[in-house]
């Protein structure tokens, strides 16, 4: 069955370690029309994360072929890793009429801008660096050099933050789901 209208495509961009995983978390509960694109990366699981759920775990070799059977939407290089958004899930959804976020980092949002110019997107932006180091600290699992790597690739991605339609400054958790919700459902 194919539905009347196709559901809108929603990027959500920010440095790592702003929130967005929270946030899109709570969205998702309280829409649950909502679909999130499960992405593929050669990084390894931090500890909980399953594979199929938080990503696609891949090797190199793997990412590679899906790569070459443009099974990618988009792909990027993020801090030495591979990121991509399987297209089929992608496609599927949105011809279910369902609206798809992205949880993607600023090459991709790039990417996708040009294949979807009609895509929403938004940036989250951190209340301030010292909070964004705090948060990157608090997670674990990053060793001192990637902590410097992705708080180096923060301040690149920030700078490039007014390409977006939207910014949402991540500083009061319910005022930014307030925030995306009315930029979502807007009419
Ligand atoms: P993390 O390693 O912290 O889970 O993710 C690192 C960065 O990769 C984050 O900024 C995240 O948004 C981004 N990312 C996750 N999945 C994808 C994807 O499919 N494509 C792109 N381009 N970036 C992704």
């Amino acid at each position: 069955m194919s539905a009347e209208q196709p559901g809108k495509l929603i990027v959500i961009t920010g440095p790592s370690g702003v929130g967005k995983g929270t946030l899109i978390k709570l969205l998702l509960q309280r829409h649950p029309q909502l679909r999130l694109s499960t992405s593929a990366t050669t990084r390894l699981p931090r500890p909980g994360e399953t594979d199929g759920v938080e990503y696609y775990f891949l090797n190199q070799q793997d990412f590679e072929t899906a790569i070459a059977n443009q099974e990618l939407l988009e792909w990027a290089e993020y801090a030495g890793d591979y990121y991509g958004t399987p297209k089929a899930q992608v496609f599927q959804q949105l011809e279910s009429g369902n609206s798809v976020l992205l949880e993607i980092e600023l090459a991709g949002a790039r990417a996708i801008a040009k294949i979807f110019p009609d895509a929403i997107r938004i940036f989250i932006l951190p209340p301030s660096i010292a909070k964004l180091e705090q948060r990157i600290r608090t997670r674990g699992a990053n060793s001192e050099e990637s902590i410097a790597n992705r708080l180096a690739i923060a301040q690149q991605e920030i700078a490039a933050s007014d390409e977006f339609e939207f910014k949402i400054v991540n500083n009061d958790l319910e005022k930014a789901i307030a925030s995306l919700e009315t930029i979502i459902f807007r009419a």
